[in-house]
């Protein structure tokens, strides 16, 4: 008997993958989390049973979240990362030496747990004593905080349960305040593809660009993700995304990536006409 598991993308897209086995089901009390195997993508966790991580193509988020801010300022020293219970933007923050601290705020300790067993490769570095685990909601931590850190990267669900907080004016604003007068913010944007998921990431861009001077959208092809093609907002206080890119020193670090690289750096934020028009008009 085949066993395939299906994640509805709209109304009238479905997305399914073919199932090797159901390897873990467990419920918190902010979600529901599944380890699946399957035959393309190896494991998977889902979350609500939306995707979350594969070990085929997580390599591509993970790069895209991290490497384009350290490439602008390889001079960051303290990262906040919110939700990436999953661990991947940790391991790939850990590969900078210069990095002093990261304080991870995951709401829901069950992801943790969960990923340090079904995908050591990925959670590998959530037990450097770089980084400090805190199981809180990020929307509470951020209150209150002054110029703390130079990163602040929102590796969050979508905006529905938990994650939905994470994509406010109110939240924004707090990490804004957050931030070291240089500090740059990225938070993913979801996919352009369909309508329900561009209308979060042009609202989201538009908040961010009420409060910080530099906001450029950039791109990257995760298959698993609704639509294959993902979206993220780089917002910062001082640092121009392309301008500023420090490209010979980034190289000269040596951090190996299995995704980004400085060419791709420079061509993701060049949009196409549909994305870009309505990203720049701020309505679909
Ligand atoms: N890359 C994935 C994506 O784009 O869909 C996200 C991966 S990561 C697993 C998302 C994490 O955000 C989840 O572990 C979830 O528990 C966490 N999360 C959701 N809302 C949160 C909140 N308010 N504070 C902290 N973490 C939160």
């Amino acid at each position: 008997m085949e066993f395939w598991y299906t994640e509805e993308h709209t109304d009238d897209v479905r997305f399914s993958l073919r199932v090797k086995e159901h390897l873990f089901s467990g419920e918190s009390e902010f979600q529901k989390l599944d380890i699946l195997d399957t035959y393309e993508y190896g494991k998977l966790m889902t979350l609500d049973g939306l995707v979350m991580v594969t070990e085929k193509d997580e390599f591509v988020y993970h790069d895209m979240i991290v490497h384009i801010s350290m490439a602008v300022n390889p001079n960051i020293k303290n990262v906040l990362v919110i939700g990436g219970g999953d661990g991947g933007t940790v391991r790939e923050l850990m590969k900078y030496p210069n990095i002093n601290h990261v304080d991870m705020v995951e709401i829901d300790k069950l992801v943790v747990d969960a990923s340090r067993k079904y995908f050591p490769a990925v959670s590998c570095e959530v037990d450097n004593p770089k980084v400090t685990v805190l199981y809180e909601d990020g929307i509470k931590f951020i209150q209150g905080k002054e110029k703390v850190y130079d990163l602040i990267l929102i590796d969050s669900t979508d905006p529905i349960g938990p994650g939905e907080g994470l994509f406010t004016t109110d939240f924004y604003n707090n990490c804004y305040k957050a931030l070291t007068e240089d500090g740059i913010l990225i938070n993913q944007n979801e996919t352009p593809v369909y309508e329900k998921f561009f209308e979060v990431g042009i609202s989201s861009n538009k908040k961010l660009k009420k409060m910080f001077p530099i906001v450029h959208v950039y791109q990257a092809n995760i298959p698993t993700y609704p639509g294959g093609y993902w979206l993220f907002n780089f917002a910062s206080k001082k640092f121009h995304p392309i301008q500023d890119m420090k490209e010979a020193e980034w190289n000269q670090l040596g951090i190996k990536t299995k995704y980004y690289n400085t060419e791709l750096h420079k061509g993701c934020f060049a949009l196409p006409n549909y994305v870009k028009e309505k990203i720049e008009n701020g309505a679909l």
